[in-house]
């Protein structure tokens, strides 16, 4: 796979160049590294599907550089979808909007909607400005395993299936976007991530809260069908712990599996007896949010069978990582005793 690591001018325009071509190549964006195609062009399309493995039923989102350009991918734009995009365009809030007929189905899994996003990451920028296209793009996983937030993480899964990734260092999120739906009376949040409820209601006023984003939603039709797969797991077997840092560390200290491995707050490391997995300060979710993928992904690197997580609070940008452990967990949960 090439690598292009420099972000000058002229590998903006190489990479340009393999995306008209209608080639599939890996880019940086705040959220997680995307696999990149022209959206408009549906056997483009279809080598990122191949290249992920990724089930047909589970639709792509569009990304663009400049506002004008959602215009002809939707057949309207809301003023509320206005509102979301003033605030938090370029950003990490992908919005679903009736679709216009130039995208094709196999973007949209053949549903009547189009999920569309301006990421804020200035190389993903400048590659949708060189390439004049909108990009369907993905997380660059193979489906079902933590997303990469680094281009080493992208190697990992896509050596000798991918012509090629743009080193752009590590993804500042490190989750996937927010994701919410403008089609239906009242907006929904499909997918939480770096933009959190609280800042979207400030927007859009009350929001409805898909259930699928707590809950194990095993439906044929869930408004994202992509969260009803088990994923984002790692090979180890993940369970996901409620409770105070006290619970934790006795729980690990007294009742985990002998070879089990902690991922576990900063606040709590020194007092396990276990190996474990930093994944930042209790309180500080920003951080915990933009560990979490590759953490999950070291504790592969180093043949972990088993993994203790220990849940940070589902306020703000918590609820996005909750979203994320409870599905690397494959839905088990407990709650620690006090
Ligand atoms: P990924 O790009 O791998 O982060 O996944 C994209 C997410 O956006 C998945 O959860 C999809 O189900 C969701 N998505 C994409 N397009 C739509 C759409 N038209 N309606 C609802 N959800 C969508
Ligand atoms: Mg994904």
């Amino acid at each position: 796979m090439k690598t292009f690591l420099y972000q000058t001018n002229e590998e903006i325009t190489a990479v340009a160049r393999l995306l008209q071509e209608g080639q599939v190549v890996a880019i940086p964006t705040e959220t997680v590294y995307g696999l990149a195609a022209n959206a408009l062009d549906e056997q483009a399309v279809r080598k990122i599907f191949a290249a992920k493995n990724r089930p047909a039923d589970n639709p792509l989102i569009v990304h663009i550089a400049k506002r004008e350009e959602l215009t002809s991918l939707v057949k309207e734009i809301p003023p509320m979808a206005r509102a979301l995009a003033d605030a938090f365009w370029p950003g990490p809030l992908t919005m679903v909007l009736p679709r216009s007929a130039v995208v094709p189905d196999v973007v949209t899994a053949g549903g009547d909607t189009v999920a569309v996003r301006m990421p804020s990451h200035p190389v993903a920028r400048a590659i949708i400005e060189a390439c004049g296209l909108p990009l369907a793009a993905p997380s660059a996983n193979r489906s079902g395993s933590p997303s990469p937030t680094t281009a080493a993480h992208v190697m990992a899964d896509m050596e000798g299936i991918i012509p090629a990734v743009f080193d752009g260092g590590e993804c500042q999120v490190g989750l996937e976007s927010t994701v919410v739906s403008l089609v239906g009376d009242k907006p929904r949040l499909l997918r939480p991530g770096g933009i959190t409820p609280e800042q979207l209601e400030r927007v859009v006023g009350e929001m409805d809260i898909d259930p699928s984003i707590t809950a194990n939603v095993h439906l044929d039709k869930v408004s994202s069908p992509g969260m009803k797969y088990k994923h984002y797991a790692p090979k180890a077997q993940v369970t996901l712990l409620h409770g105070s840092c006290q619970s934790f560390v006795d729980f690990m200290n007294h009742h985990a599996e002998p070879d089990s491995v902690a991922l576990c707050f900063d606040e709590e490391a020194s007092l396990i007896n276990k190996q474990v997995l930093r994944i930042g300060h209790e309180h500080d979710h920003d951080e915990i949010a933009h560990n979490l993928f590759a953490l999950l992904r070291e504790a592969d690197k180093q043949n972990v069978t088993r993994i203790y997580a220990h849940c940070p609070s589902r306020q703000g940008v918590g609820l996005a990582v909750y979203n994320r452990l409870i599905r690397a967990a494959a839905f088990d949960e407990r709650e620690l005793e006090a």
